[in-house]
């Protein structure tokens, strides 16, 4: 998938991977045996940086995935055609929502922390798991990361925690999950491949969170609930600017803004969802927040606007 090289181990494609997209982020070409990989890192190598007040904030992909809108993106039963109309109004064809997968870094001068990991090792062969790949290209070591914070138990959130072989992908990182999600996760019957290795296994390594608590010094935890049950999105605060990271209370970046009422199929409680969303983006629109969706557009980044009866998110002007 990454290098067209069907033998490369995974290690092999991820320094491949690396390597070409450092190349890409300082602008040199690799030379002699390095320019025989012919695939350099794609369109600015995954990642998007830029300041908040003090703070930096890195947005990471983790991949994207193309799925048809419904149902999965759009579940409401008799909406179908509205929300198609509305999604071939933005030049989107229904039937290929991209799905992003989009982490972040917020490096506050004193902790850099890592918000969701990503699908993980098990989603390279699908164009996914990139998330290692792009750190790279973004200059940041994983062990540099010293804090985690998981937004929720899904398997794209918490896949990156560990590597194919088990062992913590982010050996330095204290990690933080809100204790209603991870509570539930851990006590199903049954609990996912995912959950077992990235929740259950790490429990030790874990703090539990409650709703507004500070994970570091600029960093809270604000509970949107609905798309899990105990959902977490994070505010950043540097003087006078914010940035919240919805994660996947944010849904879709065009349909969960414009119809009040839409959810997802991902969704566990439509109707705590679709409230949970309306005071997240009252709030964003009302405070003039940065936004960030975890499966937004890339780079995933822009604001809030409050429309009559809805709401539209704006998507920030690309800057170097
Ligand atoms: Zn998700």
């Amino acid at each position: 998938m990454e290098t067209g090289t069907p033998r490369l181990s995974r290690r092999q494609a991820l320094a491949l991977a690396g390597s070409a997209g450092l190349a890409a982020a300082t602008g040199a070409w690799p030379t002699g045996a390095q320019a025989q990989t012919p695939q350099p890192a794609a369109n600015g190598g995954g990642f998007y940086r830029f300041r908040l007040g003090s703070v930096t904030i890195t947005l990471l992909s983790d991949g994207q995935a193309v799925a048809p809108t419904f149902p999965n993106f759009a579940a409401n039963p008799g909406r179908q055609e509205v929300y198609a109309q509305y999604l071939r109004e933005h030049f989107i064809d229904p039937d290929r929502f991209i799905n992003n997968f989009i982490p972040m870094v917020v490096d506050t001068g004193r902790n850099k922390v890592l918000m969701d990991t990503g699908v993980g090792p098990g989603g390279i062969q699908g164009g996914l798991g990139r998330l290692p790949a792009h750190l790279q290209a973004a200059g940041i070591r994983a062990e540099e990361i010293d804090t985690i914070f998981i937004s929720h138990g899904h398997g794209d959130h918490i896949g990156g925690l560990t590597t194919a072989d088990r062992r913590p992908a982010f050996p330095n990182a204290r990690l933080y999950m809100g204790e209603a999600d991870f509570n539930f996760w851990t006590t199903q019957q049954t609990p996912s491949a995912a959950v077992q290795a990235n929740l259950i296994a790490l429990r030790e390594r874990f703090a539990l969170v409650r709703p507004n608590q500070e994970i570091v010094p600029g960093v809270i935890a604000v509970l949107t609930p609905g798309h899990t049950v105990g959902h977490m999105a994070v505010l950043v605060t540097s003087g006078d600017a914010k940035l919240m990271h919805f994660a996947d209370a944010g849904g879709h970046w065009l349909l969960s803004l414009r119809f009040p009422e839409h959810y997802l199929g991902f969704d566990a409680d439509r109707e705590l969802v679709v409230r949970t969303r309306a005071e997240m983006f009252g709030r964003a629109a009302a405070e003039r927040m940065v936004v960030v969706g975890y499966h937004f557009a890339w780079p995933g980044v822009g604001y809030i606007r409050r429309r009559e009866t809805y709401f539209e998110f704006v998507p920030a002007v690309f800057t170097f």
